[in-house]
């Protein structure tokens, strides 16, 4: 990972504790909990995908984790679903994390708000008027109570991310995709959003199965426990 090229964290992690460390990230862990333990147990192939600050993934193939040559397998957060979108982190503009994770729901609700001033009231209650202090939890409160905007916000981020596990679901036909992450406990028109537009963008031949994830935010600490089981 960026950054930490030069840190031999799991050399450091076994000496300091004298136990074997095995290391990996919350995405591959969360895939590994909810085969292991939740909402995907029995699926030999899956994906579990964290929707909250960024947006990572996870896969199962074949009953084991599958991380790729170098590690880097499951960054779907870096698909292009908006050619023309939001800038992202990584250099590249309309990733699907610069479009649908929770810090660019709450930036794209900023920036409809500017641009439609007389709109977005109940979201605006939410914040006590300070847009600045808003939210992706806060667009999914105020889409809950009908706010349109906020509705047209979390839906157009749902599309994205139904966009981007399209991509996944015809590449690699996993049997069941698991959400994670806070963004996942959006309300019933996200995820109507995000299973729809998968649906639109998968080869009908591919069944699209997409459900919430079992473990909640603990699902990469049960994952941790699974891994540490496999080496043992
Ligand atoms: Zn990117």
């Amino acid at each position: 990972m960026a950054n930490w090229e030069n840190i031999p964290l799991q050399a450091q992690l076994q000496n300091k504790f004298a136990v074997p460390v095995v290391i990996d990230n919350d995405a591959n862990m969360g895939a590994l909990a909810e085969y292991k333990f939740g909402a995907g147990r029995g699926c030999d192939s899956l994906l579990y995908v964290t929707v909250s600050t960024g947006i990572g993934s996870g896969w199962i193939i074949n009953g084991k984790p599958y991380n790729g040559f170098n590690g880097m397998a499951g960054e779907i957060g870096h698909i292009v679903v908006n050619p023309r979108g939001m800038p992202c982190a990584c250099g590249k503009q309309g990733c699907l994390e610069a479009e649908a994770c929770g810090p660019a729901i709450a930036k794209l609700a900023k920036l409809a708000i500017e641009m439609n001033p007389t709109e977005g009231r109940e979201l605006l209650n939410c914040v006590n008027q300070s847009v600045q202090r808003l939210t992706a939890k806060h667009v999914n409160e105020a889409a809950n109570m009908y706010d349109p905007l906020a509705n047209a916000v979390l839906n157009g981020a749902g599309h994205f991310l139904g966009k981007g596990l399209a991509v996944a679901l015809n590449l690699m036909n996993p049997q069941r995709i698991i959400l994670g992450g806070g963004v996942a406990k959006s309300g019933d028109a996200w995820w109507q959003s995000v299973r729809e537009t998968a649906r639109e963008f998968t080869i009908p031949e591919i069944p699209v199965d997409i459900v919430p994830t079992e473990l909640g935010d603990d699902a990469p600490l049960w994952g941790a426990i699974a891994l540490a089981k496999l080496h043992l």
